[in-house]
C-alpha cells in the first residue's frame, strides 16, 4: 500500500493527492477490512474504552436508566472529527444494552426502499447505526421522522390519485448517529435525538494508555517514553495512534527484526514513511513552505487550496487544526499567517516546495 510513497517528491501534487495519508484520521482501506488486528483494538465494555470521561458517566446513567424501565436507550447522535471512536461507542452501547447493532452509512442508502429495508429488518430493542448521518437525503430523512418519534413508517404507495398511505408499526429501536458535521443536519432531524454528545480530541496521556493496550495486544513492547512520543504525534485521535503503531511494528519486524520499540525505532520508522519528529507528513510540510514563500502576508484559505491543487475544506479541517495546536499557524481574519516557531521549523527542514 503507498501510504506516502518514497518516489513521490513533495512537489508532485496530482500525484500526491491521490496518496492515502498515514496521519488523517480517515479510515483507509486496510481499516475497513474485517482485520483481526484492527478488532482486538475495539475495547469491549465501556469501561475499556479509554477517556471522553463525561461522555461515558453520561451514557452509562442513560443507559442504565434504560435498562431499569426496560426500554430502548434514547436515539443517540454522536458528533466529532474522525478516528475518535463513534462507531465503536455505537456498538458499545448495543453491548451495554444487551443488543445488536445493525450498520449502515447515509450514503449507501439512496432510496426510500433502502432504509425501510433496514427498519423493517429491526429486532425490538436493537440498534440501528447511521454513519455519516448528515449526508442522509430528504425522501430518507422524512421517513426517518416518525419511525424515531412514534416507531412507525408512514409510506405512500402508488402515484396520483391511485396513491395510498400505509403505515406500518415499527419495533422500538434505538438510532445511533454519527457525524463529523453537526452543522450539516437539519434541525428536524437533530431535535429527534433525545442524546447529543460531543466526542472530543484524546489527551497524551489517553492516547498513550490507547497504544500501550494496543501493543500488548499484538505483541509488541514499547516502554513509556515510546508510547508517549506517539501519542503526541497523533494528533488527538486513537485511529491515527493505532495506525501509526501498525506501520512502526511493520518496520520493527521487516526491516529491524525485534519487538522492542524504542523512541529511536519510532523516528526511524516513521522517517521511512515521511513523517517527521513532531508528526508532519509531506502535506502539511507543503502548506507550511506555500506559506513561507508568501513572505508573511496573510494568505486566504482558497488561495492556498489552489496553490496546492488540494480542497480547501480537507486543508481546514484535516491539516490546519494540528498546525495551530503546534503554534505554526495562526488564522486571522485577512488570512492564515505562519508564525515565527512555524517558520523557523519550515527553514530547518531539507524539503524542496
Ligand atoms: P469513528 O467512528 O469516530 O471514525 P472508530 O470508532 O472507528 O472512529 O475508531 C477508530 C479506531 O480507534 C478503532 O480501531 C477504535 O477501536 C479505536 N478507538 C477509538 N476510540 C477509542 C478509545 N477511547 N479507546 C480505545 N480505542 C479507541
Amino acid at each position: 500500500m503507498a501510504i506516502i510513497s518514497s518516489n513521490v517528491g513533495d512537489n508532485d501534487f496530482s500525484l500526491r493527492r491521490k496518496e492515502l495519508r498515514l496521519v488523517g484520521s480517515k479510515i483507509i482501506p486496510e481499516e475497513k477490512l474485517n482485520n483481526n488486528n484492527l478488532n482486538l483494538s475495539r475495547p469491549n465494555t465501556l469501561k475499556e474504552f479509554i477517556g471522553q470521561e463525561k461522555l461515558k458517566s453520561s451514557l452509562r446513567i442513560a443507559i442504565d436508566a434504560s435498562i431499569y424501565r426496560k426500554e430502548p436507550l434514547e436515539h443517540t447522535l454522536l458528533h466529532g472529527q474522525p478516528g475518535l471512536g463513534k462507531t465503536t461507542l455505537a456498538f458499545l452501547i448495543a453491548q451495554e444494552m444487551n443488543t445488536k447493532c445493525r450498520v449502515a452509512t447515509a450514503p449507501a442508502i439512496e432510496r426510500p426502499r433502502d432504509i425501510v429495508g433496514l427498519l423493517l429488518g429491526l429486532k425490538e430493542g436493537e440498534v440501528l447505526f447511521i454513519d455519516e448521518i448528515h449526508r442522509l437525503n430528504r425522501l430518507t430523512e422524512e421517513l426517518l421522522y416518525s419511525a424515531m418519534e412514534d416507531f412507525r413508517l408512514d409510506l405512500t404507495i402508488g402515484a396520483n390519485r391511485g396513491a395510498r398511505c400505509r403505515t406500518i408499526n415499527l419495533p422500538r429501536f434505538t438510532l445511533i448517529g454519527a457525524t463529523t458535521k453537526l452543522a450539516s443536519i437539519s434541525a428536524p432531524l437533530r431535535d429527534r435525538f433525545g442524546i447529543s454528545q460531543k466526542i472530543e480530541f484524546y489527551t497524551y496521556d489517553e492516547l498513550k494508555k490507547i497504544i500501550s493496550n494496543f501493543s500488548l495486544l499484538i505483541n509488541l513492547n514499547l516502554d513509556d517514553e515510546a508510547s508517549y512520543n506517539l501519542a503526541k504525534i497523533s494528533r488527538g485521535t486513537p485511529r491515527i495512534a493505532l495506525r501509526l503503531l501498525r506501520r512502526i511494528r511493520d518496520y520493527a519486524q521487516v526491516v529491524k527484526k525485534t519487538k522492542v520499540i524504542s523512541v529511536n525505532l519510532i523516528k526511524k520508522a516513521l522517517n521511512s514513511y515521511q513523517i517527521d519528529e513532531k508528526g508532519l507528513d509531506s502535506l502539511d510540510r507543503q502548506y507550511l513552505s506555500f506559506l513561507n514563500q508568501n513572505n508573511n502576508i496573510p494568505t486566504g484559505l482558497d488561495s492556498i487550496a489552489a496553490g496546492l491543487s488540494d480542497d480547501s475544506s480537507m486543508l481546514e479541517f484535516v491539516v490546519e487544526p494540528y498546525l495551530i495546536q503546534l503554534g505554526f499557524l495562526i488564522r486571522t481574519p485577512r488570512g492564515r499567517l505562519l508564525t515565527a516557531l512555524g517558520k523557523k521549523y519550515i527553514e530547518s527542514r531539507n524539503d524542496n516546495f
